[in-house]
């Protein structure tokens, strides 16, 4: 008789979901009726029950009975009333973290003020970085792409006036050291801007204590803030008075609603917002952050790393040898909150997934990304995600789809 290998089954699973002290904030979302396994939490975080709510009672309360007056009562002051949430997640001060615009407007505005300060031009980054970053620092400086984080550190010099990079690379996962990279930059006499979109929510961060000068984020990934959810900038207390924002409109003035001719920069944060905050955009985000902060970052970042543990022990077991490679870094703390695949064949088997009712995303040319939010993925979605597809790759299912490509994934 065959004896199944216990070792990494259905059971596993289904035993550590049982151990899951954030089992039960699963029950906090909304799931379609569908039912799909989603693992691409780390694209387009899934909606929450509150965030439902609120946006209903922002349309019908604020907007449709409150009318202008709800400016007053509780709009006016969102941007930095989300903000201070979004500090508590990022080790920043509340007068330090604005909600504004999207993570591209934001780089742009503060890479330019940045550079104001100095008379230097050039901006270090790497070649993995977000390339929506690329195309921003590249409009704004003199940008010299690095091949990789040891090329960029012996390229400091006192040419550099920006190092800016994404501190979890969005196609591998793996996490840049933040304290180190900053360590260097400022010895050099650059400041650094850091890209947390693919952190946030997931990985405690200490910006204050690494001495971050500037950094941008978003806010639709792990932290649940819906579709084009207005994202967020953090700028460290002392440089605030000292930045121009680029883009100075009504809201970026000291007293918006004075009407004055003059320009005058408001003395916060705000100086960084330019036009009318998105109210409706950003009903969601309120109470999806209140519920990462009940379940606290600790215990995200402590089941983020067992669930990416685990899909990397299935992997190896199951999918390796079909010519599936696990890019992501080995070593959990060097790793973010999804597992990268590489396989020739990866858009047909994101294709052959989605159909089989698992959602992961593909990003050129060849890799799979399956993300994990800890506050609602659970163990026995990974065991059967997995299984899915080495069922997939056993019958080879996925040869019966184009590899022509489409959509947003
Ligand atoms: C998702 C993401 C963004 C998003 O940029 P938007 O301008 O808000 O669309 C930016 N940078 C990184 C690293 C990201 O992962």
């Amino acid at each position: 008789m065959n004896v199944p290998k216990p070792t990494l089954g259905r059971a596993l699973a289904e035993a550590a979901d049982k151990a899951d002290e954030l089992a039960k904030f699963r029950n906090e979302f909304v799931f379609g009726e569908e039912n799909v396994i989603y693992l691409d939490g780390n694209s387009l975080g899934r909606l929450t029950k509150k965030g439902r709510a609120q946006i209903l009672k922002t349309a019908d309360q604020e907007w449709g009975s409150g009318l202008i007056r709800s400016w007053g009562e509780s709009w006016l002051s969102l941007p930095r009333t989300v903000g201070d949430k979004i500090a508590k997640l990022i080790g920043a001060k509340e007068s330090e973290v604005l909600v504004s615009d999207s993570t591209s407007v934001n780089l742009f505005k503060l890479a330019t003020a940045a550079l104001k300060l100095r008379s230097r031009k050039v901006i270090l980054t790497v070649a993995d970085n977000f390339p929506s970053d690329l195309y921003i620092l590249k409009g704004v400086g003199d940008l010299q792409i690095m091949p990789n984080i040891e090329a960029l550190l012996d390229n400091l010099n006192e040419e550099t006036a920006i190092v800016s990079l994404a501190h979890t690379c969005y196609k591998t996962g793996r996490i840049h050291d933040m304290r180190l990279i900053t360590e260097a930059a400022h010895k050099a006499g650059a400041f650094v801007i850091w890209d947390i979109s693919h952190s946030v929510g997931v990985i405690p961060l200490q910006l204050d204590n690494c001495f971050v000068d500037m950094a941008v984020g978003c806010t639709y990934k792990y932290l649940n803030g819906g579709p084009g959810s207005p994202a967020f900038l953090f700028v460290r207390e002392e440089m605030i008075a000292h930045m121009e924002n680029p883009i100075q409109g009504w809201f970026s003035h000291a007293d918006p609603f004075q009407f004055k001719q003059e320009f005058e920069a408001a003395a916060g944060i705000e100086r960084f917002l330019t036009g009318t905050p998105p109210i409706l955009s950003m009903a969601a985000l309120e109470p999806a952050l209140d519920l990462i902060l009940e379940a606290g970052i600790d215990r995200l970042r402590k089941k983020s790393f067992l669930l990416t543990e685990y899909v990397i022990a299935l992997a190896h077991e199951r999918l390796t040898k079909y010519g599936v490679e696990v890019v992501s870094p080995a070593e959990a703390g060097q790793r973010g909150s999804h597992v990268s695949f590489m396989h020739a064949d990866a858009w047909q088997l994101s294709q052959a997934l989605i159909e089989h009712g698992v959602v992961p995303d593909f990003r050129e040319p060849n890799i799979l990304r399956i993300g994990l939010a800890p506050i609602y993925t659970s163990f026995v979605e990974v065991y059967d995600a997995i299984t899915m597809l080495e069922n997939i790759l056993a019958n080879k299912l996925h040869s019966n789809y184009s590899v022509a490509r489409s959509g947003v994934s």
